[in-house]
């Protein structure tokens, strides 16, 4: 039998749905306009046909109907409608009945054209965390980046998400503005995270898979590159100047030199210290093993 769902490639998840089924309601990215961005560039924004979202859940169902995670794929599921949503949750709850939970990546204006009502509902309904690239809590560098949206914008979608009890998922970018950028975006962000208190916050490194140079030429000539060192102080301000109660921080996709894992509350000191270390070039601070050969 051939697998149930038709995936459109590239496909992405976050790290943490590596064991959920993904279902691909949406193709591409609702925006696709972020200059850092190429995630999506090779596909045009779609909205999958109801009957065949149906149809791809029923085959799966004939091959299990156990899954606990679903991941609701591309880039920005989350713009579906409240109404179009529901149907999709009804399907996979009726399907698979052991589900614990479904997830999605929302932008933040996903979230803002939904009412705080109908975001309970959609917790009710199966939708307990949703995952966020916030990229900066800083207005100019989100205006450079072209991110569409902004500190108020997403701050309200976040807050949102809390009152409504759906979980959320942060990410930011380390050196995405480079060193003209590095200070505002640090603190502001700092700024963001501490405002809406989220259930997890992570940093990624910005990466560069059309080279350095095209992403200067995005940015008008103005991105400055930062060495490893500077990306580390970029990141120890952002996490000393964000004041978190219960925040699950990490640091550990692929493309961060240092790993670091803990609740911002608890473990905040000796975050600190171990990136205080690594500023400092110490040798009892483990980096990834490419990073330390310079790859
Ligand atoms: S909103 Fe997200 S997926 Fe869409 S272009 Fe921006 S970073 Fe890429």
């Amino acid at each position: 039998m051939s697998f149930p769902i038709d995936y459109e490639y590239p496909l992405f998840r976050p790290p943490s749905e590596a064991n959920s089924i993904i279902f691909q309601v949406t193709s591409g990215c609702s925006w696709n306009n972020c200059k850092f961005c190429e995630m999506y560039k090779t596909k045009s924004f779609k909205i999958k046909n109801e009957e065949q979202i149906a149809d791809e859940i029923s085959r799966f169902k004939n091959l299990t109907n156990h899954p606990v995670k679903i991941f609701l794929a591309d880039g920005d599921s989350f713009i579906l409608s409240p109404k179009k949503l529901h149907k999709i949750i009804d399907n996979l709850n009726a399907a698979f009945p052991k589900i614990q939970r479904i997830s999605a990546y929302a932008l933040p204006k996903n979230i803002n054209s939904k009412s705080i009502e109908e975001l309970k509902l959609l917790r009710e309904a199966g939708i307990k965390i949703l995952y966020i690239g916030v990229e900066s809590g800083d207005d100019e560098l989100l205006r450079v980046i072209n991110k569409g949206e902004t500190y108020n914008s997403t701050l309200d979608a976040l807050l949102k998400l809390k009152a409504a009890g759906i979980k959320s998922s942060v990410m930011f970018l380390n050196g995405l503005g480079g060193k003209k950028y590095t200070e505002q975006h640090a603190e502001n962000s700092a700024k963001i995270i501490t405002a809406s208190q989220p259930d997890f916050f992570s940093t990624l490194v910005l990466s560069f898979p059309f080279g350095e140079e095209h992403y200067s030429s995005q940015l008008n000539g103005d991105y400055i590159r930062m060495s490893q060192t500077d990306l580390f102080k970029e990141l120890y301000t952002m996490i000393d100047k964000s004041i978190l109660e219960s925040t699950i921080f990490r640091s550990d996709h692929a493309s961060n030199y240092l790993i670091l894992k803990g609740i911002l509350s608890r473990d905040k000191d000796s975050m600190l210290e171990k990136l205080t270390k690594a500023i400092n070039n110490d040798k009892d601070v483990r980096l990834r093993e490419e990073w330390q050969r310079g790859l």
